[in-house]
């Protein structure tokens, strides 16, 4: 466990925030996890109880390390709960204005030294910390989904990030067991830059009728040996982080290559953004995804 990080604030408990909040504390961290009610924070306790039980049932960590592990995170709704966090990540929806808003709310309750880390999949680290008091102890940390599961991070300097909160922050997510990778700031790092385009395509090979769902997925299976198929990977995201990403690309490249799919725009536009919400490329109300085109 890193030394300089004992307890951990995670603002937002979603499909990365009960992920960073597992991996977190697993490795011995006191956790405080933050949403907008009660009953998002017991639904994301409840996922982090279920995928550690698939770690005890693999042999990957033993039955006594869940029950400790679990008994270490607490959850809640009020910022005072950050007080005594040594870093605190922000893992809510990928949108700039409500991060901003978080970060306001966020930094008259911490202790001068905490460290303030996002999770953001593209937005500037140097832009979101200007609306911090700390812009020298903020920091990109982008843990990859499913966090447990996913070895990468990768970590991005602010303009003003100072050397020591990069060399802290680098320790404390080598502790977790990830291997972490510089990316500079710009749009959407290195991950999602490669892997942001491909998907969008992947929506317009749809949209133009070249092929179905389950063609365009059977074919990158198939033919590129990608363990999952870009679809299939979109919903996994999620269309709303998909959309986020890609408008963070085109708004800050300026580069027509990077202009979203109109589809994939409708498709957050009705609320299908895919596992998280039940319906996306592939319908999840049954035992089986079923492709939808
Ligand atoms: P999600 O939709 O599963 O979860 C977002 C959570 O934020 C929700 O529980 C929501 O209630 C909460 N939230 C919204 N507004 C809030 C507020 N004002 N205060 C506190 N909580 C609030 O999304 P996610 O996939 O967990 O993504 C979260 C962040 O992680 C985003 O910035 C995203 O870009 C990034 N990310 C996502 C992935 C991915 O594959 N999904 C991978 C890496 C990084």
């Amino acid at each position: 466990m890193s030394k300089k990080f004992k307890k951990i604030g995670i603002i937002g408990a979603g499909q990365m925030g009960n992920g960073i909040a597992h991996v977190c504390a697993l490795a011995g961290h006191g956790v405080y996890l933050l949403d907008l009610d009660k009953k998002l924070l017991d639904k994301a306790m409840s996922v982090i109880d279920k995928n550690m039980s698939r770690q005890v049932s693999r042999g990957i960590i033993k039955d006594a390390d869940k029950k400790a592990a679990l008994k270490r995170v607490k959850t809640g709704t009020k910022y005072e709960g950050f007080k005594s966090c040594g870093l605190v990540i922000e893992a809510a929806t990928e949108d700039e204005a409500l991060k901003q808003k978080i970060f306001e709310k966020l930094c008259p309750r911490l202790a001068k030294d905490t460290v303030i880390a996002t999770n953001t999949s593209s937005i500037s680290i140097t832009r979101l910390a200007a609306r911090t008091d700390r812009p020298g102890k903020f920091v990109g940390i982008h843990f990859m989904n499913p966090v447990p599961v996913m070895e990468l991070v990768e970590l991005i300097r602010g303009i003003a990030t100072e050397g020591d909160t990069y060399q802290a922050v680098r320790d404390f997510t080598v502790a977790l067991g990830k291997t972490p990778v510089n990316a500079e700031d710009f749009p959407a790092f290195i991950v999602n830059r490669i892997l942001l385009p491909m998907i969008n395509e992947a929506v317009y090979t749809l949209y133009e009728g070249v092929g179905s769902v389950e063609a365009i997925d059977t074919a990158m299976k198939l033919g590129t040996n990608h363990p999952m198929g870009p679809l299939e990977l979109a919903d996994f995201i999620g269309l709303d982080t998909c959309l986020a990403v890609m408008q963070v690309l085109y708004d800050g490249l300026a580069d027509t290559k990077y202009r979203p799919c109109p589809l994939m725009v409708k498709y957050v536009e009705a609320g299908w953004l895919g596992r998280k919400s039940g319906r996306g490329f592939y319908d999840y109300a049954g035992d089986k995804p079923v492709p939808t085109r």
